[in-house]
């Protein structure tokens, strides 16, 4: 269908905005409502008016603003309007409306308004396929023809509005970094735009300019054309880390699949680099689909030869393999797929060059799994010792030495919930216990009170299937410890009331109590807290065998 503005249009636009036709517009009150229309200020004879938040204005300025020609109708008080192939018909005080024969119905009806039949534009303008806005701040309404858009040569999948305000097209922003592969693009300089129907809007220059690629505005043709095809070139790893290297930025959609355990992301806009795709051509000429450089080095050395690597049993690379493909080719999708060898947590953080992707392993139960959880940690001190020391090193210190230990005996496997001072929600200490089905749960802690002399070692449990336990490791460790005994209690702290092993959470001693925090800072005294805890882990196994 072809679109143009007649004319007469501009002849009128003229005619308009000559002072006597104006004087109308300049009674009006302090609420009146500007037109733009084809980006120019137009001033009709009787003044817009906003009826139940449309605005209606005189029926002459919709047919020649917007290239349509209007029939009046006396005898059935109805505006017929044409433009191209589209007839819309609507009558006066009338909420129902024929578009092209069709009933179609309205909100707002035509009204009468000093001799003149004013119609809602937004609704006029978008059955005849042109572009309404509203910029509330200048109580503008601004239509134009809608212009056509391509996006990488294509359609976009969500329509990208376009508005133009004199000589400059503004286009909806956020909707141009949605469909580039930038949702949420913050944008650098918001201020140049303005706010159109509650969206940001920014000249097209800007956006090409801050998003990169090119936008490109073709009048004659009423066409915007968006060319912003990503380019990968190249995804490599280093150790538990993978890098996807583009061109351009794009948002990854990240998913998990399972069986094998695999990392996928999908970057949308994107294309294969050249030598990618030819790499590819040749990887399927061998056989081997879509594998990555290393893979194929790591192959051919014999590294990931399965045969060769369980004569000789060493730590299985997290990475199993990377692989990228041209998914989707309309609209332009790479695929990368990160093969494990075990489940991983995985983070995506992005970079000026492309997307690094860090992942870290869940380790695989292979034995008696026994989870140590130094308390606190990283932003988190826990209570203060009397010589200015905290919970969280005397915990840390403790649990380190009972990880060292535990791990000399082949028939546990330790894993710690932190050997650095870092911070972890108690629910993510929960869930590494949980999630890794472990056999027992130590929360090491010490205790604090504002009376110095209070002291004493007290253990604590909540499940009933974790009594046992406790008593064990409250006997071996007020042993070690030789503080007054506090015994062992039942209490609903949260790291032992949500996992689902026996769990236990030991008080050693009071940071509070100067002897005491003398003897818990004491890496000797430490060395014996730890063994006795461990005593009480290898006694509680013996028994369970
Ligand atoms: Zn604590």
């Amino acid at each position: 269908m072809k679109r143009r503005f007649y004319p007469l249009l501009l002849a009128l636009l003229v005619l308009l905005l000559i002072p006597g036709w104006a004087a109308a517009a300049s009674s009006a009150t302090e609420e009146a409502v500007n037109l733009m229309i084809g980006g120019q200020a137009v001033t009709p004879d009787v003044p817009p008016v906003i009826k139940s938040g449309r605005t209606l204005v005189p029926v002459r300025v919709i047919a020649e603003g917007l290239g349509a020609d209007v029939a009046w109708n006396e005898a059935k008080r109805t505006a017929v309007i044409t433009r191209g192939t589209t007839q819309l018909s609507l009558t006066l005080d009338s909420r129902t409306a024929l578009l092209n024969g069709k009933q179609v119905k309205l909100d707002t009806p035509p009204v009468i308004s000093q001799q003149r039949m004013l119609l809602p534009l937004r609704f006029v303008g978008e059955s005849l396929g042109i572009t309404v806005g509203w910029d509330n701040s200048s109580r503008t309404v601004i239509a134009n023809e809608t212009p056509q858009v391509t996006l990488n040569g294509r359609a976009p999948e969500k329509a990208i509005k376009l508005y133009q305000v004199s000589d400059t097209m503004y286009v909806s922003a956020d909707a141009v970094a949605e469909q580039v592969g930038q949702k949420g693009f913050v944008w650098n300089r918001p201020e140049r735009g303005m706010t159109i129907d509650s969206q940001l809007v920014l000249p097209i220059e800007q956006v090409e300019d801050e998003l990169g690629g090119s936008i490109t505005w073709n009048k004659k043709k009423n066409l915007l054309e968006i060319e912003r095809l990503n380019r990968l070139t190249g995804v490599t790893k280093d150790g538990d880390r993978v890098h996807i290297e583009m061109k351009l930025p794009v948002q990854a959609n990240s998913f998990v699949l399972t069986g094998p355990h695999r990392i996928v992301l999908d970057l949308p806009q994107t294309a294969l680099a050249d030598d990618l795709v030819e790499e590819l051509k040749k990887n399927e000429e061998n056989g081997s689909i879509g594998e990555s450089e290393e893979r194929k080095q790591a192959a051919s050395s014999g590294e990931e030869d399965e045969q060769s690597a369980a004569s000789e049993p060493k730590e299985e690379p997290l990475i199993a393999s990377l692989r990228y493909s041209q998914y989707s080719a309309s609209p332009e999708t790479v695929r990368v797929v990160i093969e494990l060898n075990q489940k991983s947590e995985y983070n995506l953080a992005y970079t000026k060059d492309g997307i690094e992707v860090k992942l870290t392993p869940k380790p695989k139960k292979t034995g008696y799994l026994i989870v140590v959880d130094a308390g606190h940690g990283g932003k988190d001190p826990g209570a203060l010792g009397v010589a200015g020391n905290h919970e969280k090193d005397y915990t840390l210190a403790v649990a380190n030495k009972v990880v060292a230990l535990l791990k000399q005996y082949p028939e546990f496997q330790v894993v710690p919930v932190r050997t650095t001072d870092v911070f972890y929600e108690l629910s993510e200490r929960v869930a590494i216990a949980n999630e890794l089905e472990a056999d027992l749960f130590l929360s090491i802690h010490a205790n604090s009170f504002p009376k110095p002399t209070t002291g004493g070692t007290e253990t604590f449990y909540y499940n009933a299937n974790s009594k046992t336990f406790a008593q064990l490791v409250h006997k071996h460790l007020q042993g070690a410890t030789q503080f007054p005994d506090r015994g062992v209690k039942a209490s609903g702290f949260y790291v032992i009331k949500n996992t689902k092993m026996p769990a236990v959470l030991t008080e050693t001693g009071f940071l509070s109590n100067p002897q005491e925090n003398a003897l818990l800072t004491s890496p000797a005294f430490q060395d014996k807290i730890a063994k006795a805890l461990v005593a009480a882990i290898r006694e509680y196994y013996q028994s369970y065998q």
